[in-house]
């Protein structure tokens, strides 16, 4: 038995990953379960996995937790990350809650020995040389859940002592794919949170839109599979069949497909070697038509080029980009900017934020500030910001 505790259980990721555990009752038992505010579907987690522990980050008097569950442990507040990730005996933890939040929570876990299985790709993009280090230390790899990531890393195993001399990670493109620079800039709340192939949460989608996501997934690889930014190619896949393929110096492409269906990474992270029954549909290539590839567009899509530049650019770059497309990508969603401004934003904070150090979690937390209140001026000065 397997014991599992979900850090943002009711998100998109966590509550996939509860219906794995649903599925296969005899190899997994909850041990903590947290979410950040939304209370009722958390209850009914509760009810139904009976983990030792849970918590809301943002606490409720626990007057408010019904009767039938308080013979659990609870914690409110901030602190039932730590206690989730670290206190609480599991033999896994999965890091699935959204933002620069999943950091401290992986450290935490890996601290405490613990595997982890990673969806939090902004733990990588923010502390990936202080993550890999620990890992390396505990002699337990990352299991990454993000979907390309999990591609790659199913390639490798076939990889034996060869080193990869290339990553080819594959991107949907987004709802934005065919427009111009111009419609892009312009473009609706509804027009970005309405993505072709998968049904993820609003951050992400709106990263989706803009290939922020895939800026950050560029980051995440560099640390996750330790190759330049030079070795990691976009490539543009609509048909979001195949999740991402790695190259080889004889000229081999291996590569990993399947339907778009989150359930496949993330049972494959929980089981790891092993592979278990998903509930996805099998891909039917005789099916499946043509799958057409094409590259990624960094003058329509500047999050590309920008990742390039920041992961080159070394020290905390990367949390500047990512703490600054956090709060852009909230004032789009609040509908206070254009879906142009998001990119003006980090550019903004990148430019104002140049050199910081990212050597302790302190100096990326401080960066991190440091982006956000420079995104917020540039927001602030903004028409109808
Ligand atoms: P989501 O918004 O659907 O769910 C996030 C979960 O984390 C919720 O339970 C929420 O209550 C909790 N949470 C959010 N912010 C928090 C905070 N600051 N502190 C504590 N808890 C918090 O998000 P999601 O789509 O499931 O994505 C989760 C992570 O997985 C993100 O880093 C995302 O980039 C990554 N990811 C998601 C997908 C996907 O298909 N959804 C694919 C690949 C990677
Ligand atoms: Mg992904």
């Amino acid at each position: 038995m397997t014991t599992i505790s979900i850090l943002g259980s009711t998100g998109s990721i966590g509550s996939q990953a509860l219906q794995i555990v649903e599925m296969h009752p005899e190899r997994f038992k909850v041990a903590c379960l947290t979410a950040r505010a939304r209370k009722d579907l958390l209850f009914e987690q509760v009810r139904k996995f009976q983990p030792q522990m849970a918590g809301l980050t943002e606490a409720i008097p626990l007057t408010e937790v019904p009767a039938d569950l308080r013979h659990i442990q609870w914690v409110m507040g901030p602190e039932a990350l730590h206690v989730a990730a670290a206190e609480v005996p599991a033999d896994q933890v999965l890091v699935s809650v959204v933002g620069i939040a999943g950091l401290q929570s992986v450290m935490d876990a890996l601290e405490a020995g613990r595997q982890v299985l990673l969806a939090n790709k902004e733990a990588l993009v923010t502390g990936g040389h202080l993550v890999m280090e620990k890992a390396r230390r505990i002699g337990k790899p990352i299991l990454p859940v993000d979907s390309e990531h999990s591609a790659i890393f199913q390639c490798l195993q076939a990889a034996g002592p060869n080193r990869p001399t290339g990553l080819l990670l594959t991107a949907s493109g987004g709802p934005f794919r065919t427009w111009s620079r111009e419609q892009i800039c312009h473009a609706t709340r509804e027009q970005a949170l309405h993505h072709p192939n998968w049904s993820m949460g609003q951050k992400i989608t709106i990263d989706s839109a803009s290939m922020f996501n895939k800026a950050l997934e560029i980051m995440e690889a560099r640390w996750l599979f330790d190759l330049p930014a030079e070795q990691i190619h976009v490539l543009v896949h609509p048909q979001s069949i195949v999740h991402s393929a790695v190259m080889f110096e004889d000229g081999a492409v291996l590569a990993q497909l399947g339907v778009p269906d989150m359930r496949v990474p993330i049972a494959y992270a929980m089981s790891y070697p092993e592979r278990i029954p998903t509930g996805s549909e099998p891909l039917d290539l005789f099916r499946t038509g043509a799958l057409t590839f094409e590259p990624g567009d960094p003058e329509r899509f500047p999050a590309l080029r920008l990742a390039v530049e920041c992961l080159n650019a070394g020290g905390a770059a990367c949390t500047v980009l990512n703490g600054a497309n956090e709060e852009a990508v909230a004032a789009f969603l609040g509908g206070r900017i254009a879906f142009g401004d998001i990119t003006h934003t980090v550019e903004y904070a990148l430019e104002h934020c140049p050199g910081l150090p990212a050597e302790t979690l302190d100096d990326i937390f401080q960066a991190d500030a440091a982006a956000r209140r420079a995104a917020c001026a540039y927001l602030s000065g903004l028409k109808g910001a």
